[in-house]
């Protein structure tokens, strides 16, 4: 299947999925792009795709000054080491993967000696899954206070990862708990918190996230196909 068809089918059930929705909200697409060439994210650019996903800071850097004319947005959506916050600032708009107090630290210090805000969202890890970073739910109000005493984060939502499920109704939990969390947290006024995104839905379990609530799905291989990690 081709890109172009792929996202039309996509597109498809996006709008079906946000229909049976609550929110009614519109949905932003991130095309998922990792270990995706440039010349295959240029025909999704040509096909109106503006948004992309990158899990690796030197992938994202390396696209990122390649399509520099193409302009596409890059999001910064893996887990990202104190070390690289310095280099994916000035890049992506978007980093979807703040999960840890050292994190704050090391953006705080970066935005105040770049001068530059940084926008993010906060990882949360609801089903607590070993394999998977972000922020357990017990801890989420003192992470909150942490960010609150910054000067150069802004925060605009939250995303989450469910479990691989086969079936992804089995999923449907984990999504709506993060739709009441981020329910709850747009009810409350803060500084540097303010409930935008709610980043949630994969190729697997994206409709049922949206079903849910999520107004941000990053898809990558329905759209581009199987990643070849070689
Ligand atoms: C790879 C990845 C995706 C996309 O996964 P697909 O199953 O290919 O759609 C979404 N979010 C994150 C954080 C990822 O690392």
């Amino acid at each position: 299947m081709s890109i172009q068809k792929n996202l039309d089918q996509i597109f498809k059930n996006i709008e079906e999925a946000r229909k049976k929705s609550k929110t009614k909200e519109n949905i932003k697409l991130v095309a998922v792009s990792k270990t995706v060439s440039a010349d295959r994210i240029k025909e999704a650019i040509d096909y109106g795709v503006i948004d992309f996903g990158e899990n690796k800071v030197q992938e994202l850097e390396f696209k990122y000054d390649i399509l520099k004319e193409e302009k596409p947005r890059f999001h910064m959506i893996g887990h990202l080491q104190s070390n690289k916050v310095k280099d994916v600032i000035d890049k992506a708009v978007l980093i979807h993967s703040l999960d840890r107090n050292s994190l704050i630290k090391e953006m705080e210090k970066r935005g105040e000696r770049n001068n530059r805000i940084i926008k993010t969202l906060i990882q949360l890890n609801i089903s607590k899954e070993k394999t998977k970073s972000g922020v357990f739910l017990e801890d989420l109000d003192g992470f909150i206070n942490i960010i609150e005493k910054c000067q150069y984060i802004k925060v605009l939502g939250l995303m989450t990862m469910a479990p691989y499920y086969d079936d992804p109704e089995l999923a449907r939990p984990v999504f709506r708990k993060a739709r009441e969390v981020f329910n709850d947290l747009s009810k409350k006024e803060y500084k540097n918190i303010n409930m935008k995104y709610l980043s949630m839905g994969m190729s697997n379990d994206y409709e049922v996230a949206i079903e849910e609530g999520s107004n941000l799905v990053r898809i990558g291989s329905s759209i581009f196909g199987k990643r070849d990690y070689n």
